[in-house]
C-alpha cells in the first residue's frame, strides 16, 4: 500500500560532471527495478545536471533544503518554484546538520514543508534523537514534538503528502545503525503521532529510517512494517553502493 522510497542525500559532495556520472551508472545497475521510488538530493549547483542525466529515467530528484518564500531577498537562499524549475519533486527539510549547524527550527521547518506543499514538492521531513537525548530516555518526547511543531499545521491530505525521516543524530555518519527493532519501535511511534494529528493519514505516510544505511543493513531494515525506505548519506555516493541499497531484496 505504501511504495517504498530510497532516497539518497548527497550532502556538500559531488560536482555537476561527477554527478552527471553517478546518475548515468546508477540508471544502468538499476535498470528494471520498479516498485519503488528512487530519489537522488545533489547540492543545488549539481541539480541540473543530474536532473537531464536522469530525464529519461524514473529517478526522482530533490533539493536538500528550501526557503519557505517563492522569492525575496534572501541572499544565498532557494525557493521551491526554483527546485521545480530544476527538475525537483522532492525537497528534505530539517535535516539534523541544518538544525546542528544552520539553527534550523521546528517553526522553520513547518513554515518550509508548508510552502514545499504548495509548491508541488514532497517534503521528506526529518526528525531524531541526539545521544544525550537518547541516554535520558526522552527520544520519543523529543520526536513527538518535532511532529507536532512540523507537521501539526497540516490537513490529512497534505499529510499525506509528506514523507518523515526518522534520523537519529547519533547514527548519522558514525557507522552505528540503530537495531532494525530500534528503528521499527520509533517509527511505530511516529506512526502514532501522525495518527494524533490526522488518523486518516497516519496508514498512508511513509516512513524512512536513515543512519549509516548500507548494502548489508538495508534489508532487515526494509522488513520492518513501519519502515518503508530509507535515506541514504554515504553510501548514497557511489552508484554501485546505492544500486544495492535501492535494490534492498
Ligand atoms: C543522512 O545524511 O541523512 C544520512 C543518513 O547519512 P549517513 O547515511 O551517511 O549516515
Amino acid at each position: 500500500m505504501r511504495t517504498p522510497v530510497i532516497a539518497g542525500n548527497w550532502k556538500m559532495y559531488l560536482t555537476p560532471a561527477e554527478g552527471k556520472a553517478m546518475v548515468q551508472e546508477l540508471q544502468t545497475l538499476t535498470a528494471g527495478v520498479t516498485g519503488r521510488e528512487i530519489v537522488l538530493c545533489p547540492p543545488f549547483v549539481t541539480l541540473p545536471a543530474v536532473a537531464e542525466a536522469a530525464q529519461e529515467s524514473a529517478i526522482g530528484i530533490g533539493g536538500q533544503n528550501m526557503h519557505p518564500a517563492n522569492e525575496g531577498a534572501f541572499t544565498g537562499e532557494i525557493a521551491a518554484p526554483m527546485l521545480r524549475a530544476c527538475g525537483c519533486t522532492y525537497v528534505i527539510l530539517g535535516h539534523s546538520e541544518r538544525r546542528q549547524y544552520f539553527g534550523e527550527t521546528d517553526a522553520a521547518v513547518a513554515a518550509k514543508t508548508k510552502a514545499a506543499l504548495a509548491g508541488q514538492l514532497v517534503p521528506i521531513v526529518c526528525v531524531g534523537e541526539t545521544l544525550d537525548e537518547r541516554e535520558q530516555g526522552i527520544t520519543q518526547a523529543v520526536i513527538e514534538i518535532q511532529l507536532r511543531r512540523a507537521l501539526g499545521g497540516l490537513t490529512a491530505a497534505e499529510l499525506t503528502g509528506v514523507i518523515v525521516a526518522y534520523e537519529p543524530v547519533w547514527a548519522i555518519g558514525t557507522g552505528r545503525t540503530a537495531s532494525p527493532a530500534d528503528a521499527q519501535d520509533v517509527c511505530a511511534f511516529i506512526r502514532t503521532v501522525l495518527a494524533a494529528l490526522q488518523a486518516e493519514a497516519a496508514p498512508k505516510v511513509r516512513i524512512l529510517y536513515g543512519g549509516s544505511v548500507k548494502p548489508d543493513n538495508i534489508r532487515e531494515l526494509m522488513a520492518q512494517s513501519d519502515i518503508d525506505g530509507a535515506l541514504v548519506g554515504g553510501a548514497s555516493l557511489q552508484a554501485a553502493s546505492f544500486a544495492k541499497i535501492v535494490r534492498f531484496e
